[in-house]
């Protein structure tokens, strides 16, 4: 059997592709991943998804995944480990099954937050550790919160909460920023911003939701003082901050590492588009893999729509 469009990816762009898609008659089939169901399952609340005040992350995709079974989208909740765009019908390949077929590919498979990979951010994921200031910065309404990283992204990240928080720190391990200089300066010249340099976060403290994080001083000419009662001397190199959130943004990884020798990618991984399509006509993208910018489900699902109608187009076409 030769698939209209096979969607790799079962995250908000994935499922709302497939839903435009399956109302459009073209019987769709969504590969969604192992586990399905992309950066929402990590994600506790969510209030900035339109038409839902609240809501948590899981049970926001869950109904999405609903909406899309209501419109009899097939669903295989297995990872895509190999694909052939060099000929048509496209082929597309799971551990147990090799080579499905379609003459459109839709691209959704997002892309995943790094982390520092302490067993207590893990532990304190979504009960004050995030990373995504957009989302959750609105929980720290004049809060203290700290932004881990040094590039533009943690700056954007800084930024954004000192909209919201009373103090942001940013920690970095280095003695410089690697973030661009108009990026600097602005947080530079932001009042409600300090930097600590040459440090490394050691642990994140807290019981039930973050109270603050260990760091630990990497070059003994750094001099923090204690101030406020907001820092306090450990040890020799060990500085306890108190906070009420911690902010990691050391970067995100796309999920395109299989993709890499069939369609074009940008220097980060991410998948280069014109009109949701990339450099292989057939073969579309929408949500994180593509948008290293914006990233918050609404925009993936709007992306997702997008390619779903371009995809719609170019069958016809056929
Ligand atoms: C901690 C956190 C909090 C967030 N909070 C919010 C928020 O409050 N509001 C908001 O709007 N956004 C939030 N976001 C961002 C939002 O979750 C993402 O922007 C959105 O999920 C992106 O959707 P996507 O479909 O592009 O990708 P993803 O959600 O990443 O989904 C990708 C899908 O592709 C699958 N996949 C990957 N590789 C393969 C493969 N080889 N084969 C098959 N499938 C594959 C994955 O399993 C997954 O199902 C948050 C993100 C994080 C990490």
């Amino acid at each position: 059997m030769i698939e209209n469009v096979v969607i790799i990816g079962g995250g908000p762009a994935g499922l709302a592709a497939s839903i435009y898609n399956a109302r459009a008659g073209l019987n769709p089939l969504v590969i969604a991943g192992s586990p399905p169901g992309g950066q929402l399952i990590l994600t506790t609340e969510v209030e900035n998804y339109p038409g839902f005040e609240s809501i948590m992350g899981p049970e926001l995709i869950l109904k999405m995944r609903k909406h899309a079974e209501k419109f009899g989208v097939r669903f295989i909740d297995e990872n895509v480990v190999k694909v052939d765009f060099s000929k048509k019908p496209f082929a597309v390949g799971t551990i147990h099954k090799l080579s499905l077929q379609s003459k459109s590919v839709i691209i959704a498979t997002g892309a995943k937050a790094l982390w520092l990979n302490l067993p207590s951010e893990t532990r304190l994921r979504g009960k004050g550790v995030s990373a995504c200031a957009t989302c959750d910065g609105f929980f720290f309404k004049e809060k203290t919160v700290a932004v881990i990283g040094g590039g533009d992204t943690a700056m954007e990240e800084a930024l954004t909460l000192t909209k919201f928080a009373k103090k942001v720190y940013i920690i970095h391990r280095r003695a410089e920023f690697r973030a661009s200089k108009i990026m600097q300066d602005r947080v530079l010249n932001n009042p409600k911003i300090e930097v600590i340099f040459n440090s490394e976060v050691e642990e994140i403290v807290g019981g039930k939701k973050v109270e603050g994080i260990k760091i630990k001083i990497l070059d003994p000419r750094s001099q923090i003082l204690e101030k406020n009662n907001e820092i306090k001397h450990l040890s020799s190199d060990i500085y306890h901050l108190t906070l009420d959130g911690v902010f990691i943004a050391i970067g995100h990884k796309p999920d395109t590492d299989i993709f890499k020798n069939h369609i074009k990618l940008d220097k980060k991984g991410y998948i280069l588009v014109k009109d949701y399509m990339t450099s292989v006509p057939g073969v579309f993208a929408a949500g994180d893999c593509v948008d290293h910018k914006y990233r918050q489900a609404a925009t993936a699902v709007g992306m997702g729509v997008a390619a779903a109608l371009e995809v719609e187009r170019f069958l016809e076409k056929l």
